[in-house]
């Protein structure tokens, strides 16, 4: 799958991108992320890609023809349309169950803003959906959608170990994950408890699921509700 981010600050992604398990996805060829300047694709001589809002008030937007230039020059290299996605604190919040869904897409074109967002007109030319990652605001774009592509990339056959990685973790099956334990078994007076030394697979299984759902009933009593439904 392939991930292409339209930012103001490439390095901020590639930082986060080039590292641990995500980068050596990458380095393998089971991801492919590239990150664009915005910058690179603005008429203006000054390269600027901002100007004050109609309408007056605080802050500046972030252009619509340097954001739609980019998009078109992915477009021309890839050959065909990207699934196009707005980090934007206005979106859908993201979830584990979104992570699964845009997994199974080929092309993501992901759109960074800053200032004050970016002009709706651009929005509503090519953006297909707008994606929060919680209703809090940031001061740019760049670490919700590294957010949101780490937790996709996570989802892409290969890129885990074995897919009961993510299959047995938090809200993949709708509960928080059960503890977990490793050496010693004694630390700092705590015992692990018995029966994951019993190397008994049926009741490790069943101890581990009533540990899920008694974190999940204590911590988000809401999962259960939205499980039972
Ligand atoms: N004026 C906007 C508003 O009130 O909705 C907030 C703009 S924010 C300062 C600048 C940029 O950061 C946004 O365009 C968006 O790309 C990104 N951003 C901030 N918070 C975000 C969040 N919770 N989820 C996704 N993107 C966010």
């Amino acid at each position: 799958m392939r991930f292409d981010i339209a930012t103001l600050f490439p390095e901020m992604c590639e930082a986060v991108m080039g590292e641990s398990i995500i980068g050596r996805a990458r380095r393998a060829g089971l991801i492919q992320l590239y990150c664009h300047q915005i910058r690179d694709y603005t008429l203006d001589k000054h390269r600027r890609v901002d100007d004050s809002p109609y309408g007056g008030g605080k802050g500046m937007v972030m252009q619509a023809e340097p954001i739609y230039r980019c998009w078109q020059a992915v477009c021309a290299q890839l050959q065909e349309k990207p699934h196009v996605i707005y980090m934007s604190p206005k979106g859908s919040v993201f979830t584990q169950k979104k992570a699964c869904e845009l997994s199974e897409k080929k092309n993501i074109f992901v759109i960074c803003g800053h200032y004050e967002g970016v002009d709706q007109r651009v929005i509503d030319k090519i953006v297909d959906e707008e994606i929060s990652i919680g209703d809090y605001v940031l001061t740019g774009g760049e670490l919700p959608a590294m957010v949101m592509c780490d937790s996709v990339s996570r989802m892409v056959p290969g890129v885990l170990a074995a897919e009961e990685c993510f299959t047995e973790e938090s809200h993949f099956g709708g509960l928080l994950e059960y503890p977990h334990y490793t050496r010693p078994e004694v630390w700092e007076g705590m015992e692990v408890p018995p029966v994951l030394l019993t190397g008994h697979h049926k009741n490790i299984t069943a101890w581990r699921h009533e540990q899920a759902v008694k974190i999940t009933a204590e911590r988000r009593p809401d999962m259960l509700a939205d499980m039972k439904e």
